[in-house]
């Protein structure tokens, strides 16, 4: 698309009673208007209301079969690819891609500013499932997310659910770690955290150089992780106690 056929467009996006014919349409121009940045990592739940996410979805789904059709698929007579379309459609919106549409999980906070706080450091460890953003194609492994207690706490099962949110997205590995750093430092008002993310990538494995058990490691490290190598030390040891004695 030109520019000059975007400006185009834009002008008559929600304006003057010029109604879209597809929501989807409506929002990314409102989004563009507002500039509102909507990458496939980027978060747009504010912009969604209720009921919004079945149109999208059956919108999308109209779309898929469209992408079906160019692939010369028989979605019409391939019983293995009828409703395909749709089974798409909703997998993207609610799950491989849910962190995308829904809010940030609610993080309740526990006061830690008592006489006896919490000072030591927290290493939690979750699964993470996640997609490339280049090829749609999955990333499987775990984060070992660290803080340093601030004066806030939040619930244990709580860091994994906000990684998850991070990380049912498109993204790259480096961004998923920056991402979830942000969201946790966010969470839990402490600029000590650090986030190191092992990962397996279907990029690599299921297309491309189709290398089996490719390993991708990345480190995020603010504030005292970064600054006290004592801090870093401690991090690091515990990921290596996590990975000896944790379930795998
Ligand atoms: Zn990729």
């Amino acid at each position: 698309m030109t520019d000059k056929k975007e400006t185009a467009l834009d002008a008559m996006a929600g304006n003057g009673g010029y109604e879209e014919a597809y929501l989807g349409d409506h929002l990314r121009f409102k989004m563009r208007r507002e500039g509102k940045r909507f990458w496939a990592g980027d978060n747009i739940s504010e912009y969604l209301r209720e009921g919004d996410k079945e149109r999208l979805i059956n919108e999308a789904t109209e779309a898929f079969e469209t992408v079906l059709d160019r692939l010369l698929i028989d979605r019409e007579n391939d019983p293995n690819s009828q409703g395909t379309a749709r089974r798409l459609a909703k997998m993207y919106f609610n799950e491989i891609m849910e962190g995308r549409y829904e809010p940030g999980p609610d993080a309740t906070c526990f006061p830690n500013d008592s006489e006896d706080r919490y000072e030591g450091m927290l290493v939690v460890r979750s699964e993470l499932r996640s997609m490339c953003s280049h090829h749609h194609q999955p990333v499987a492994g775990v984060a070992y997310i660290g803080i340093l207690a601030a004066n806030k706490l939040i619930g244990l099962s709580k860091y994994t659910r906000i990684a998850q949110w991070c990380a049912r997205r498109g993204t790259l590995q480096e961004e998923l770690c920056n991402d979830i750093a942000r969201e946790i430092s966010r969470a839990t008002d402490s600029e000590n955290v650090a986030v190191y993310i092992q990962a397996t990538h279907g990029c690599c494995e299921n297309r491309g150089i189709m290398a089996h058990s490719s390993l991708t490691q990345t480190t995020v490290l603010k504030g005292a992780f970064k600054d006290d190598p004592s801090v870093k030390k401690e991090f690091f040891d515990n990921i290596k106690l996590q990975q000896e004695f944790a379930p795998r």
